[in-house]
């Protein structure tokens, strides 16, 4: 149900130009895929995703024999969820089997990675987890703050320091206080200042060497926090993160508030990162285990 109302505008746009042109054409013929095609582009699933996906809907529609474009929906249904799921996939998060899980969440300003915190943060509580969370975006005015609203409303305590002091020593703190409270799961926020990359990277390289050296095995995973209103954009900072950092899981905000949801299947076809979290709305609740089943579900039906 969440997936149904947070594709709502997605799905509006998307199936209803889908339908139109099934009543359009009525026999699947070159034009019909053409204009599905476009389609497909315009809900930002990608250029090269959608000339693989057209290639095989035709070998599909060949071999099934099916001649009506009412019949192709369900074809369409399937191979985007084959799409989304990969073999190798595991969109559940990592954790430790002997003590300490650190998370550590990268992702450029904006896209939603305080609220992501905040919404992660109530999500593992509920799975009777402690979470302590680092506020190691010690560069933007006001990020301190904001995690703490959210630390407060989700009932987690903020391990922080001043505003422009080092993120690797708020990491460092953050992982003692985590140790000594003996809390199962430390959640660290980062800087997302894009506007000067190699600093950025630098930065995030030197918070994950510590990590490493006070964890062994962490961090646990690193998971990108990207906006899927950027469309496009959302991929190519995904590759600029993953240059420098090995990101095991993507969380897609804002899917709620474009009709370009298509853009999952891309980041998930393009990249070699599972999706592990999506992003409906606003409130505490409204963030989702990815599930490539139920967001198909949620497009079409
Ligand atoms: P940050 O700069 O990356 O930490 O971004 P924030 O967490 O401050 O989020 C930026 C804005 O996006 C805020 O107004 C959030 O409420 C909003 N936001 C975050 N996630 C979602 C989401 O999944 N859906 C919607 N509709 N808004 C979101």
């Amino acid at each position: 149900d969440k997936f149904k109302s947070g594709l709502e505008k997605t799905r509006e746009s998307v199936v209803g130009k889908m339908n139109e042109l099934v009543y359009r054409y009525r026999k699947v013929d070159e034009e019909f895929f053409e204009e599905l095609e476009e389609i497909l582009i315009s809900a930002d699933v990608g250029v090269h995703t959608v000339m693989n996906l057209i290639d095989e809907l035709k070998d599909e529609v060949r071999l099934r024999n099916i001649k009506d474009t009412s019949d192709i929906q369900p074809v369409i249904s399937e191979k985007l969820a084959e799409l989304l799921e990969k073999e190798d996939d595991d969109p559940s998060l990592q954790f430790s089997d002997n003590g300490l899980t650190v998370i550590l969440v990268v992702g450029v300003n904006g896209v939603g990675k305080t609220t992501t915190i905040g919404k992660l943060s109530n999500h593992l509580k509920k799975q009777g987890k402690s979470v302590l969370l680092a506020a190691g975006d010690t560069f933007r005015a006001g990020a301190i703050d904001q995690l703490e609203v959210w630390g407060e409303r989700v009932g987690v305590d903020v391990i922080k320091q001043q505003e422009g002091s080092d993120p690797a020593a708020v990491v460092f703190d953050a992982v003692q206080a985590a140790k000594s409270r003996a809390v199962d799961v430390l959640i660290c926020d980062t800087a997302g200042r894009l506007q000067n990359k190699v600093n950025l990277m630098n930065e995030l390289a030197k918070v994950k060497r510590v990590i490493e050296r006070e964890v062994p095995g962490a961090p646990h995973e690193v998971l990108l926090v990207l906006d899927a209103t950027t469309g496009q954009n959302a991929l190519s900072q995904a590759k600029t993160f993953g240059q420098s950092t090995d990101v095991s899981g993507i969380v897609l905000t804002k899917l709620d508030g474009t009709a370009k949801g298509g853009i999952v299947i891309a980041i998930r076809n393009e990249l070699d990162i599972p999706v592990k979290f999506v992003g409906l709305g606003e409130q505490v609740d409204d963030l989702q285990p990815f599930d490539a089943n139920q967001f198909v579900y949620g497009l079409f039906k």
